[in-house]
């Protein structure tokens, strides 16, 4: 499913098999997870600079080809992230920030993803699954779990969390959160009961609507809707000393506040991609939470329906393609 242009569908499209270069794997692709910056990308929101393009960058697949010794015979099975390859030279990657490489290359942006059959993927940025997971059920753990991971840890020590978008990455965090003794208050669209009644089965202290004040003061939140809005809401239901992490990569603007709303220590920031090492601590902990993901499959011919669904919120959880 090929990215053409801007505003432009996802057209379904035969192409030759990908063949992996130095250090690439050729994957047999299971599962990919749909993710909202996949419709940023759709709406020109986050540039492509070279399309087409195949989107999809929460990939599950099964190493075919590639530099890699067949240890036992079984093709093994690796998840490719958001981050496809970084140069490992620059001020950030020689500090431990390779998710701000000034180089940096993204999958299902600047290298074809996994809405597809195949993909080829750096080997350095596949990364081993935890067994426990189906194919499907692993997907949102890519992106949704990742990023989600490394927003969390801005959040410090945070007893009070609160998540402003129920959608795939708070229903993964929720569930972190909770098992390290955090409270969670959920916030939705007004009215959106059933994301609501999502977030408190997972264990959420709290849902309600992104305007309403939660009953207690949060020492931190993650906005993970893509609405600047959204961000003075959340610094005003803040304690002192409190964090706003920006969890997406684009926001409409944000409108003015007073400096009250920042006084008395509050924080403002963003996060941006992930790390290896986000990811290799993510994938160790899921399993250990346990994280359990939520997913509606769609074949790949309809990853347009799973990204118009995504952007009308008529899921609950995560969306995978399965090819
Ligand atoms: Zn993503
Ligand atoms: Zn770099």
């Amino acid at each position: 499913m090929v990215f053409e242009a801007v505003g432009a569908p996802l057209r379904a499209v035969e192409l030759p098999v990908p063949q992996p270069g130095p250090g690439q794997l050729l994957l047999r692709v299971h599962a990919c997870g749909v993710c909202r910056t996949d419709l940023h990308l759709l709406d020109g929101e986050v540039e492509i600079a070279e399309p087409p393009r195949i989107l999809g960058h929460q990939i599950v697949g099964s190493v075919i080809a590639g530099e890699e010794e067949a240890t036992d015979g079984q093709a093994r099975r690796v998840g490719v992230p958001w981050l496809g390859w970084t140069c490992g030279e620059c001020v950030y990657c020689r500090s431990g920030r390779e998710n701000l490489c000034i180089r940096a290359r993204f999958t299902g942006r600047d290298i074809d993803g996994g809405m597809a059959e195949y993909a080829v993927a750096d080997a350095r940025y596949c990364f081993p699954l935890p067994s426990e997971y189906p194919d499907e059920q692993a997907a949102p753990l890519l992106c949704a779990g990742l990023i989600g991971y490394r927003a969390l840890g801005m959040c410090g020590e945070a007893r009070r969390l609160g998540l402003y978008g129920f959608g795939a990455a708070a229903h993964i965090l929720t569930q972190v959160a909770r098992s390290q003794g955090r409270e969670v208050y959920a916030f939705t669209r007004a009215g959106d009961e059933a994301a609501q009644g999502f977030a408190m089965e997972l264990g959420a202290v709290w849902a309600g609507g992104s305007e309403e004040a939660p009953p207690e003061e949060l020492d931190a939140a993650i906005i993970f809707a893509p609405a600047g809005a959204l961000v003075p809401l959340a610094l005003r239901a803040l304690a002192p000393g409190g964090t706003v992490v920006c969890g997406g990569i684009h926001m409409s603007d944000i409108p003015s506040f007073p400096y009250s709303s920042l006084w008395e220590e509050r924080t403002v920031r963003s996060v941006a991609n992930l790390t290896r090492r986000d990811a290799r601590e993510m994938l160790a902990l899921a399993p250990r939470v346990p994280v359990r993901t939520k997913v509606s499959a769609y074949g790949l011919d309809e990853a347009g329906t799973a990204l118009d669904d995504l952007r009308s919120g008529r899921f609950t959880g995560a969306a995978v393609i399965v090819p």
